[in-house]
């Protein structure tokens, strides 16, 4: 069947803060630049982050980025790669300020300067006590974020493609790639974004679970296209678990409440963190956090009925701070938990939160992966950036601000580095003949499917399995368990059914489209979590419940071809300065 065509410069794929960021560096250059996004390019997950950007301007404490960068490395548990972790850290103040003069509306001190707070793993001195260091915008930062770059995206004339939905990677006979094949959502139209340059910026995969802080278009689909067309995903198994989601209902309740001065406690009105954490307490690392709350839980400290949650306090700050500094907040506890968070505290869980693994990328945001001649190569002609990178800065867990900042960093970063490569390129390399033949096959597959199952069914077994077997403690034999069950849902995929042709709105295909995905992540997040012999950062094992750095200091490169498993050395030697040595990690 034919499939209609279009040429650009570079296809962006996701409209998020990294997507935008690129897109505006590649726009600004005179390159012809397609961002394509399932949503309306302000709806993608980036508008829902409350807490603030990380970035060491010391604008009410003192702060340096070398201390940045150490957070950043102790927060990973080690895993992160030091060269990263570096270039992110040093140009943290420069993409703030370029952000502010974007026209970004910052919350202010009284001088005029950037309002900062602290959050979870923000220390000043390699660790001593907290710092001020997340920029913000009330809790609704990421809401300013991407309308501001959105802005600018309009005057640079960037092309945007809204509700199109890329379907798979373009790749040649030698594995360059060419583009993507995408969807029109509102038409089923199909077309090629033929490209000399293809950048991956879509996002996260929080609705591999049952319970997510995650959008519901969250659905791994750079990864699952990544995957499907034989590139390795890294570090799958590191899935972060956020403090505090509210009760029942996942919604986010940002560490800027802790920032400002909220705390948790269990039933016994017990501030419990201190036991945990005596220097950080409420403001440990996240995966320190929500560990602790487990244990408070599983120990009969829990509140409620059902002793299944703890309880966030934050009446004592008072009601002009809460309307200030936190209204977001104030409204969604009104909304999903019905409490004024002013005269009562606010029921939370830890909640599946943050990707750190993903498609592997050095710090250009160019993707390396094994290809022509050897395993660790740059591919021709494909980038990665945002939460469906692994660059890797979050290495085993990430500190709260670093995502924004990440964007913002490797965004910029990866649309000067694709400048650059399209010099030495400038031409677009002819499509191979059967271009677009497999993503007809799958759409095919779902028109002519009969009497299969149903796509919601076979999601929901999907987020069961991955929820009861790759929480916030992992067990050995329920992992073991896990990846057999995984798998058998991998099955029903494929077998998935979108019911009456005639009736159904094009949103089922869209979801039987993210599910191949999801099930892509969810099998590699499973399989790899379940190799990892060791407890690191977002990993914890009750078997292995120390980090084990002689057999497991080493990112894991998970192949859907055969389930296959490598690894390859974490990155310890930093750009300019000296290596941050491995250490106990403690709060
Ligand atoms: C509730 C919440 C609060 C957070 N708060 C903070 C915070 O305060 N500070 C912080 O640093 N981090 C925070 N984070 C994390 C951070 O917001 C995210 O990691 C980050 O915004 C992800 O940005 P992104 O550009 O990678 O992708 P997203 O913003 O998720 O955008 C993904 C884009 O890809 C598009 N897309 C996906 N698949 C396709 C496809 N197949 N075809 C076409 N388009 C596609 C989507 O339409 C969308 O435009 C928070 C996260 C959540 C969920």
């Amino acid at each position: 069947m034919a499939i209609a065509k279009r040429t650009f410069d570079v296809v962006v794929v996701g409209a998020g803060g990294s997507g935008m960021r690129a897109a505006l560096q590649l726009a600004q250059a005179g390159l012809k630049v397609a961002v394509l996004s399932k949503v309306f390019p302000t709806r993608s997950h980036t508008v829902a982050a409350q807490g603030g950007i990380a970035a060491s301007l010391g604008n009410v404490t003192e702060d340096n980025w070398l201390w940045h960068m150490y957070d950043t490395v102790k927060g990973s548990d080690y895993l992160g790669d030091q060269d990263a972790i570096e270039f992110m850290c040093r140009a943290a103040p420069e993409v703030v300020y370029e952000l502010e003069h974007f026209g970004m509306p910052f919350d202010r001190l009284d001088s005029g300067k950037i309002y900062q707070r602290p959050f979870g793993g923000h220390m000043q001195s390699f660790g001593k006590n907290p710092v001020q260091r997340a920029c913000a915008a009330a809790d609704r930062t990421g809401h300013a974020m991407l309308h501001t770059l959105y802005q600018q995206n309009v005057k640079a004339n960037t092309n945007f493609f809204v509700e199109w939905m890329a379907l798979d990677l373009i790749r040649n006979a030698e594995g360059d790639v060419l583009g993507v094949t995408a969807m029109e959502i509102e038409t089923g139209e199909t077309m090629i974004f033929h490209a000399r340059a293809t950048l991956f910026a879509t996002g996260g995969a929080g609705r591999i679970f049952a319970s997510s802080t995650n959008a519901f278009i969250n659905t791994g689909d750079g990864l699952g296209m990544a995957a499907r067309a034989g590139i390795p995903l890294e570090d799958m198994e590191f899935y972060q678990f956020h403090p505090t989601g509210v009760y029942g209902a996942g919604v986010l309740i940002t560490e800027g409440v802790r920032g400002e001065g909220g705390y948790l406690v269990n039933k016994d009105g017990e501030r419990f963190m201190p036991k945990y954490a005596p220097n950080a307490k409420d403001l440990a690392s996240r995966d320190v956090v929500s560990r602790a709350m487990t244990i408070e839980i599983n120990e009969g400290r829990g509140c409620g009925p059902n002793a299944d949650h703890v309880m966030l306090k934050l009446d004592h700050l008072g009601e002009d701070v809460i309307k200030q500094r936190l209204p977001g907040i104030r409204e969604i506890a009104l909304k999903f938990a019905h409490v004024d968070p002013a005269k009562a505290p606010i029921p939370v869980v830890p909640t599946a939160h943050y990707m750190m693994g993903g498609i592997p990328t050095n710090f250009h945001g160019q993707v390396v992966a094994p290809y022509k001649t050897g395993p660790d190569e740059v591919v021709h002609g494909l980038y990665a950036v945002g939460e469906c990178a692994c660059v890797s800065v979050h290495g085993a867990n990430r500190l709260g601000c670093n995502s924004l900042l990440d964007l913002l960093v490797f965004g910029r970063e990866a649309g000067r580095q694709i400048i650059e490569d399209l010099k030495s390129n400038p031409h677009v390399k002819p499509l191979p003949a059967d271009a677009g033949d497999y993503s007809l096959a799958r759409l095919a597959r779902l028109e002519n499917q009969k009497n299969g199952e149903s796509v919601a069914e076979v999601g929901a077994a999907m987020r069961k399995v991955m929820q009861k077997h790759c929480g916030v403690f992992r067990f050995p034999e329920l992992l073991i368990e896990g990846v057999s069950q995984i798998k058998e849902v991998a099955a029903r995929v494929a077998n998935t059914e979108i019911g009456d042709k005639s009736r159904v709105f094009n949103t089922a295909r869209i979801e039987a489209l993210e599910l191949d995905n999801l099930i892509e992540v969810a099998q590699a997040t499973m399989i790899a979590a379940e190799a990892r012999k060791e407890s690191r950062g977002a990993h914890a094992r009750e078997d292995y419940q120390e980090r084990d750095d002689v057999n497991w200091l080493k990112h894991s490169l998970y192949f859907k071809e055969g389930y296959r498993l490598d690894y390859k050395p974490v990155r310890l030697k930093p750009l300019t300065v000296d290596s941050f040595p491995l250490k106990a990690r403690s709060y």
